[in-house]
């Protein structure tokens, strides 16, 4: 696309209402574009469009409207949620109109370089660190993109000398054309999300799509343990900056010594340093993995990448000390809950699909209770097999994989796997199955809520999948 006031007195349509539409909608208005809105949800599911048409914005909610995509259409922003099959998307395509996401339009309008993170776990967790690292720095970072606050709002808010922190999906690069962050984070790729993008290949070329425009100036930040990742930086023109968890690298932020390749392998006692070489060889020693604020291997990879980031922004090392060590996690990423009769309780709903459940089972030490289940987007969990049979006490499997979960946990031999009984009311089925672990749990244990699956099949979100697990705890 172009800039966003290039569209001045041309027509917009904007799919999708939420805040990230809301806020492309009010931009192209204001710059004298005939923006259009549509959204399939009935119009008092749309709360939001009150104030779109308080502004003079045309609104129509309830169903796509077959001549929405007309031949003068310059350009279609649609949420990043909406397939590019849905009909007006498929017809926009099929005619040639521009098909983008809000991110896009951000890049516009952005006075301030973007900090771009990506992966498939990690995301949300590595932003919000890099924020409070940029914070601490005195560099006043604006948090934004798929964590809440709708990228375009952050653009025009921002000033040149601030940093943009941009946690971004892979729906979201895939409706991007020239958007160029200056610092750029593939965190990892897991197979997920293939019922939205086909195939693995659409799913990881749109998450290459943040290095696209990326200049020399540019730096991008890649997971060298993970070959996927490392296979796309071959093609990179910006600077590439590596972390490592399992490599004392020629350049770039690792752990020395390195962990040993096996997860279950703790490594005795050993004080495992961050390090940071540079280009020309110096190196420095920035902190001890153990003092990090959040606990998990997965998780020093994710203060691997931050650290990256902040010091490709120009954070100095010793600036970072702190806030790696004073860090406390995101609400219902491995967070710790209550203890009740010696069993530890942690609310990982956020993990779904199964390598971030993976991630949260060998971050913990004591033996397992896990409860998990939710949507069927067609995966066997055969790949949890062994992470069962050598990390579990027990499962509680609910929602619709409950059948599979299970499964799989019988072939890994577990002596004690019981299903939650499906009924119409979803809370209760969580709150049964929280009573099972419990009951399953001798002290010493924990009992973990990490689904490896989304939870759209019985609840709203995943949050309020986490928050009855914990009111669940809280009530035992
Ligand atoms: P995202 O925003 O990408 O979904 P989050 O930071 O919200 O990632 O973490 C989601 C879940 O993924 C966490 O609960 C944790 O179990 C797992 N996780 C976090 N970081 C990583 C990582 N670097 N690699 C694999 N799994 C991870």
């Amino acid at each position: 696309m172009n800039h966003p006031a290039t569209y001045q007195g041309s027509r917009v349509v904007v799919l999708g209402l939420a805040r990230s539409g809301v806020s492309v909608a009010k931009v192209f208005h204001q710059l004298g574009a005939d923006v259009f809105v549509n959204d399939k949800k009935e119009r008092e599911l749309c709360p939001e469009a009150d104030e779109l048409t308080a502004l003079g914005i045309s609104v129509l909610c309830g169903y796509h409207p077959d001549d929405l995509i007309t031949e003068d259409t310059a350009l279609l922003v649609k949420n990043p949620g909406i397939p590019y099959s849905a009909p007006p998307v498929a017809q926009a395509e099929a005619i040639g109109v521009e098909v983008i996401t809000e991110v896009e339009v951000a890049y516009w309008l952005s006075p301030a370089p973007i900090i771009g993170i990506t992966g498939s776990n990690g995301k949300t967790t590595t932003t919000t660190w890099i924020g409070e690292l940029l914070e601490s720095a005195g560099m006043k970072p604006i948090v934004a993109g798929n964590i809440g606050r709708p990228l375009c709002e952050a653009a025009l808010e921002a000033a040149e000398d601030q940093w943009i922190v941009a946690e971004l999906s892979s729906f979201q690069l895939k409706g991007t054309d020239a958007f160029r962050p200056r610092i750029a984070l593939l965190l990892n790729i897991a197979e997920t999300h293939l019922d939205y993008h086909g195939d693995m290949d659409d799913y990881v070329n749109s998450k290459a799509k943040l290095f696209d425009n990326q200049t020399p100036e540019d730096t991008a930040v890649i997971n060298w343990d993970d070959p996927e990742c490392r296979a796309l930086s071959a093609l990179l023109a910006a600077e590439l900056l590596p972390f490592s968890l399992y490599e004392r690298l020629e350049t770039g932020v690792y752990i020395d010594p390195p962990f040993p390749l096996d997860p279950e392998d703790k490594g005795g006692h050993t004080v495992r340093q961050i390090m940071f070489r540079q280009a020309d060889g110096s190196e420095t020693a920035i902190l001890p993995v153990d003092e990090l604020g959040i606990p998990g291997r997965h998780n020093a990879a994710n203060a691997l990448a931050a650290v990256a980031a902040c010091l490709a922004a120009g954070v100095p090392p010793e600036q970072l000390i702190e806030p790696l060590k004073q860090f406390k996690g995101v609400e219902h990423r491995l967070e710790f809950v209550r203890e009740v009769n010696g069993v530890k309780y942690y609310n990982d709903s956020k993990a779904t699909n199964p390598a971030a459940t993976k991630m949260a089972v060998r971050s913990l030490a004591a033996p397992i209770v896990l409860v998990a289940g939710g949507l069927d987007r067609g995966s066997d969990y055969m790949e949890l097999v062994p992470l069962f049979r050598d990390r579990l006490k027990g499962l509680v499997a609910f929602g619709e994989t409950r059948e599979k979960l299970s499964r799989a946990a019988k072939l890994a031999g577990l002596a004690r796997v019981e299903i939650a009984e499906p009924s119409e009311d979803a809370e209760s089925v969580l709150r049964q199955a929280v009573k099972q672990a419990a009951a399953m749990a001798e002290p010493g244990d924990i009992v973990l809520l990490s689904p490896a699956c989304a939870s759209w099949d019985m609840f709203a979100t995943y949050e309020q999948r986490g928050r009855i697990f914990k009111d669940s705890a809280h009530t035992l």
